[in-house]
């Protein structure tokens, strides 16, 4: 079998050189294993922070060693029996073709609850829940407001629109970096406006598209995105700082948000949070969201790439802003 290790770690953008495809044995589950052939693995922005060696939410990845994360496959071998041969499970081994993982680190889904079973790596997995989380909880979005989105073709930023505008919001506006995308948030996701934010400052195209002001902003970018929010946001607004990929790669420290003062004076929250210290909502968003899905009121794209060797093509691809909706890797079939 194969697995991607980490090769070396980079500074600034990451390249195929940092990673390596490694032949190896296909491990021995053990007593309270169980053996999962991956079927689907999950790309995601937080993983390059996990290629540094810096103390973060997640320890960083060792060079030499897998790198892990969302994966979702099917057991082949279960010598406890306590979860069937042929259940299919959500895990956090991706990476690899093949994972023994302790039983009790495994979720086993229904493949028929969902339109695909990838669907559990993004709009029912982790980045909806983010989505969820960030919009409702975090940002405390009520009806009636104005919500503008950054990353808004992506995985998190294409759901939190459509639940923006499901809950009722007024306006929901939201940026992107191709012109193609621009036109999927309008003319596919219901987005009321979509600005690519290549073409012109943030900040312009933000004002011209809440020419009243936002309400709430989701952050997937952080930078001159959170600054023109920032600039943009009524008094009490709020925003969910989710992430802030503008930087990730970046080797100096970021020069803004540099009127961030205009928190004081607005009265903004402005509030961070991490997905899995808020997996209670799990309940309520599968019920919520998973109903819009079915009903096809919400629709969540998927970019696929296939084989585990083009993994790490995959993963800078989704750095690049190659994917529309959540960038996957299939690695098998059922
Ligand atoms: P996406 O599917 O949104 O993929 C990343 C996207 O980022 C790319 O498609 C690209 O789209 C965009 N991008 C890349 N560079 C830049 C840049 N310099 N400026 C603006 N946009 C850029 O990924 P996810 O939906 O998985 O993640 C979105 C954000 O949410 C990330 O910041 C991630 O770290 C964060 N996150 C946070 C979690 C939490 O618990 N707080 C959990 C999950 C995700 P484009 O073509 O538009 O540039």
């Amino acid at each position: 079998m194969k697995e991607i290790r980490l090769a070396a770690r980079p500074t600034g953008w990451p390249t195929l050189e940092h990673f390596d495809v490694a032949e190896c044995e296909v491990p021995e589950p053990g007593n309270d294993q169980v053996l999962v052939r991956n079927l689907f693995m999950s790309v995601d922005p937080y993983m390059r922070g996990r290629m540094n060696d810096t103390k973060s939410y997640i320890p960083p990845f060792q060079v030499g060693a897998p790198l892990d994360g969302g994966a979702i496959g099917e057991v082949v071998a279960s010598p406890a029996g306590g979860i069937p041969v042929g259940a299919v499970v959500v895990h956090g081994y991706g990476w690899r073709e093949y994972a023994a993982v302790d039983a009790r680190q495994v979720t086993v889904v229904d493949p028929d609850a969902a339109p695909t079973l990838s669907a559990y790596l993004g709009v029912l997995g982790m980045t909806g829940l983010t989505a969820y989380v960030g919009l409702l909880d975090i940002a405390q979005f009520r009806a009636g407001d104005t919500v503008f989105v950054s990353g808004a073709a992506g995985a998190v930023g294409s759901i939190v629109g459509q639940i923006a505008r499901l809950r009722g919001a007024k306006r929901v506006i939201g940026s992107a970096g191709s012109p193609e995308k621009a036109r999927h948030l309008t003319e596919e996701l219901g987005f009321d406006a979509a600005f690519n934010y290549r073409d012109a400052p943030v900040r312009d195209q933000l004002r011209a598209a809440a020419p009243d002001g936002i309400d709430v902003y989701f952050d997937n970018v952080g930078g001159d995105h959170l600054e023109a929010a920032i600039g943009e946001l009524r008094k009490y607004g709020r925003v969910a700082l989710c992430g802030a990929i503008a930087q990730y790669n970046d080797t100096a420290p970021p020069t803004g948000p540099r009127n961030l003062a205009q928190a004081i004076g607005k009265e903004l929250n402005l509030r961070g949070f991490i997905v899995s210290n808020h997996n209670d909502r799990m309940g309520d968003f599968v019920a919520e969201v998973g109903g819009w899905l079915r009903d096809g009121r919400l629709s969540a794209r998927e970019t696929v790439v296939d084989g585990l060797a083009n993994a790490p093509e995959a993963f800078l691809g989704l750095l690049r802003g190659e994917n529309t909706g959540k960038m996957l890797v299939r690695l098998g079939e059922r």
